[in-house]
């Protein structure tokens, strides 16, 4: 039985990156693909607002300056404009930066934290993997792994919270996914993910008339994981760890198997922007 659930979630697009589609598909994809920057806003009561992920902002555009970060603009050149940031298309909706108390981080890469430092009230939730990583690379080492430190707001550290200290339940379901509840709900939990980066986190969520398993980067299409499909190896230079993501996406197919009310979405897929767009 589905429990009665208030709190709403809806997904938003904030720009985009270009790269070659043979690297998400290795056996078909032909000239560029787009890499939408898709962000979430829940609204929970008696708590208030809370970000999962930024997507990008023009902050991105000012930590790539200089080198080394300015490769990872060459790597992933950007497009955004002004008015769909995440702090502009909140705006729109009558809802100011300021009133954002938590952004959870599902990992570190510019294309999901760029807009951190426009919500200077919040506090910044992230897996404790996440957290160790961000704090131990520097440098070369730190931009190898889609990590930009200058995205990171000044006083960062004194705003973390780190996901196993405030979860009030920690459960590792019967397909082998770690779940967090938190906030004292169930409707929304939390899912590690690891493989594609460190601590990697998405979500479930689930209401009377929807489910979704927001999967984030486990993979970057629906498509080729529902056929098996892996991105071209090339991407290990910057993965954590290549085991880690095969395994994940069997877990996530599991789960799919055996829960079909379920919409699997990936934060750069093309079947997520169908569903911001109310086609799916
Ligand atoms: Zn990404």
């Amino acid at each position: 039985m589905v429990q009665e659930s208030n709190i709403s979630l809806q997904l938003f697009a904030s720009g985009y990156c270009e790269a070659h589609a043979n690297i998400v598909n290795p056996l078909e994809g032909k000239g560029k693909t787009k890499f939408y920057a898709v962000w979430a806003l829940l609204q929970i009561p008696n708590l208030g607002y809370i970000l999962f992920d930024t997507g990008y902002s023009n902050q991105f555009n000012k930590a790539t300056q200089s080198f080394p970060e300015r490769l990872y603009r060459w790597a992933t050149p950007v497009t955004l404009t002004d008015n769909n940031t995440a702090k502009a298309l909140l705006e729109a909706k009558g809802i100011h930066a300021n009133q954002i108390k938590y952004v959870i981080i599902s990992h570190f890469h510019a294309d999901h934290i760029a807009g951190l430092n426009d919500f200077t009230n919040a506090q910044f939730i992230c897996h404790r993997d996440a957290y160790e990583e961000v704090k131990e690379l520097s440098g070369w080492k730190a931009v190898s792994k889609g990590i930009l430190h200058k995205l990171l707001p000044e006083n960062f550290n004194s705003k973390v919270l780190v996901l196993d200290e405030i979860a009030d339940h920690i459960v590792v379901n019967q397909y082998g996914i770690t779940e967090y509840q938190l906030f004292g709900r169930s409707e929304f939990r939390l899912i590690y993910l690891p493989g594609h980066a460190k601590g990697m986190l998405g979500f479930m969520y689930e209401n009377e008339k929807q489910a979704i398993f927001y999967a984030t980067d486990a993979s970057w299409s629906y498509e080729t994981y529902a056929r098996g499909i892996l991105p071209r190896k090339v991407v290990k230079l910057f993965f954590d760890s290549w085991n880690d993501f095969v395994e994940t996406q069997a877990k996530i197919k599991a789960f799919e198997l055996a829960n079909e009310h379920y919409k699997i979405l990936f934060t750069h897929c093309k079947k997520t922007l169908k569903y911001i767009n109310n086609e799916i």
